[in-house]
């Protein structure tokens, strides 16, 4: 039943037509809430946060549901959604800058860019993603290798704290001080002590000295406050680009492959991705000619340039790859794109189809740790019969590694395998999660990276912006510790 109240915003009690709300990709079952908002602007958004904050109802903000982690997961209380604030409100093509409200779907956004020859690179792979949960959890996707993550495109953001009141915060205006202090009118929020790792980073809350205050809510997983617009820098489209899935025998190959691309200055991909043996066993269904023989492949993208392809196609003659596709005309194009995003999206329907919540690591090292990373992950999965894919971002040592336990026995496992990587992880310098964030699902693995007085400082953080205590409740770390 929808039923406008004081304003217009929506509001929904009934169950069924809540429950589409309690989920997203991590599969977690646990979800619960009571009521549904869903506000058209920003003084409605206002008005629901502030009638949770009375009553002291918590709340959670959710935007396309496609986080893996259960972020958007309410457990009790209240739910707003931010779908209805879905207007892209300016595209300024000379001064390479958008400004959306926060429910603002990717693939809506890349199309309107597309329109006037213009891009935004750090959408992640789902499109229907909304440009908030995007600014929320600092995602970041295939172009990352070349582009960053989300953060570095965020130029401004207009914020609802659980007080009622609204912050526009600018790049570049309010820093912390030598103290670790960042003062905004009356409110003084001490950052957490620790300094978040140089490298691609979604874990907890951001923090270095000096830090810029916009770089505190960026990431933060909906548990400081409501972001309601944004502006965000755009780009010129990407020039033509040719893709090329390139089938190798051995993963000691592999690697040696992998960093001569990186350290060979002529070549700029755009993308450089890994798949294992069993991602490309998992995708042969949809794609028949992978090669038998090949135990890894790398999928790189690159714009068209004079000599490029003739560099590449040296490249391939050194490492004797097994076999090579390349998109020689559009329609190859989008065929070898879909194979990059069969996968995560195969992977996604698969734990439904086991009715498993997420097990999977995203864990990122700096590039001098990450051959000690894999050969980890190569050791612990060896011969234990367990099912498993390990893909992604190898430009960035950034791989995601996904375990389907089948019974109990293998899910202890598993729970094994996961806790050793990820103190194998910190202890070389990596996070503990690189894109897909903590949500209701890693507050183990923060505490590892962080240790206790880290979490306690984020959770203090989070008392100082949101006193009412009600926004994003468990996302990070659990209530309990406010
Ligand atoms: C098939 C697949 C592929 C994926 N590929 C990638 C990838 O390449 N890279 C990547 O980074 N991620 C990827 N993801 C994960 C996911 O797409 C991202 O985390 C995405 O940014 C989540 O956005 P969303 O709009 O779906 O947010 P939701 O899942 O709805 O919410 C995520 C979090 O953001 C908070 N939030 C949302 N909007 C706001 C707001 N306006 N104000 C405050 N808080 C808010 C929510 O409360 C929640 O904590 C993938 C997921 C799937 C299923």
């Amino acid at each position: 039943m929808e039923q406008p109240v004081g304003s217009n915003v929506i509001i929904k009690r009934d169950k069924d037509q809540i429950l589409g709300y309690l989920e997203d990709a991590s599969n977690l079952e646990e979800g619960n809430a009571d009521i549904l908002y869903i506000p058209e602007t920003e003084e409605e958004v206002k008005e629901a946060v502030c009638e949770c904050a009375k009553k002291k109802v918590p709340l959670t903000v959710s935007a396309g549901g496609t986080g893996t982690v259960g972020s958007r997961i309410a457990r009790d209380g209240a739910i707003l959604s931010v779908e209805r604030l879905n207007k892209i409100l300016s595209i300024d093509k000379e001064n390479k800058r958008a400004v959306l409200q926060s429910g603002v779907i990717i693939s809506d956004f890349l199309a309107a860019l597309a329109q006037q020859d213009l891009f935004y690179p750090p959408f992640p792979t789902e499109r229907t993603a909304f440009i908030g949960g995007n600014l929320a959890t600092n995602a970041s996707g295939e172009y990352s290798y070349y582009f960053g993550p989300t953060r570095n495109y965020v130029k401004r953001i207009k914020v609802l704290l659980s007080t009622g009141k609204f912050l526009e915060i600018k790049r570049g205006e309010i820093f912390a001080d030598k103290e670790g202090i960042i003062r905004i009118d009356e409110l003084s929020v001490k950052i957490p002590s620790y300094t978040s790792p140089q490298i691609k980073n979604a874990a907890g809350y951001f923090s270095k000295p000096r830090m810029d205050l916009i770089d505190l809510f960026i990431g933060s997983e909906g548990t400081l406050g409501v972001i309601t617009e944004a502006e965000v820098e755009i780009i010129d489209d990407l020039q033509s680009r040719f893709i090329m899935v390139i089938f190798l025998p051995d993963e000691q190959r592999l690697l040696e492959f992998v960093s001569e691309i990186k350290n060979n200055s002529d070549l700029k991909p755009v993308s450089l991705e890994y798949f294992d043996k069993n991602s490309l066993d998992f995708l042969r269904s949809d794609f028949q000619s992978i090669p038998d023989s090949s135990t890894a492949a790398i999928y790189i993208e690159e714009e068209e340039g004079e000599n490029t392809l003739d560099i590449w196609l040296n490249l391939l003659d050194k490492y004797e790859v097994i076999d090579t596709w390349i998109s020689q005309n559009k329609k190859r194009y989008q065929e070898l794109i879909d194979f990059r995003h069969k996968l995560p999206e195969k992977v996604r329907d698969y734990f439904k189809e086991i009715k498993s919540h997420k097990i999977a690591l995203d864990i990122a090292v700096p590039d001098n740790s990450f051959k000690e990373l894999f050969y980890f992950y190569k050791h612990a999965l060896a011969n234990r019969n367990i099912k498993f894919v390990l893909y992604g971002h190898i430009g960035e040592n950034h791989l995601h590694l996904n375990l389907f336990p089948r019974n109990a026995k293998e899910k202890t496992i598993v729970n094994g395998i996961c806790n050793e990587a990820v103190h194998k992880a910190v202890e070389i310098g990596g996070t503990v999660s690189a894109e897909h964030g903590i949500g209701k699902i890693k507050h183990k693995y923060l505490e590892v990276m962080y240790g206790r007085k880290g979490v306690l400082e984020m959770a203090r953080l989070k008392k100082t912006l949101d006193p009412y205590c009600i926004l994003g409740l468990d996302n990070i770390f659990p209530r309990e510790l406010l």
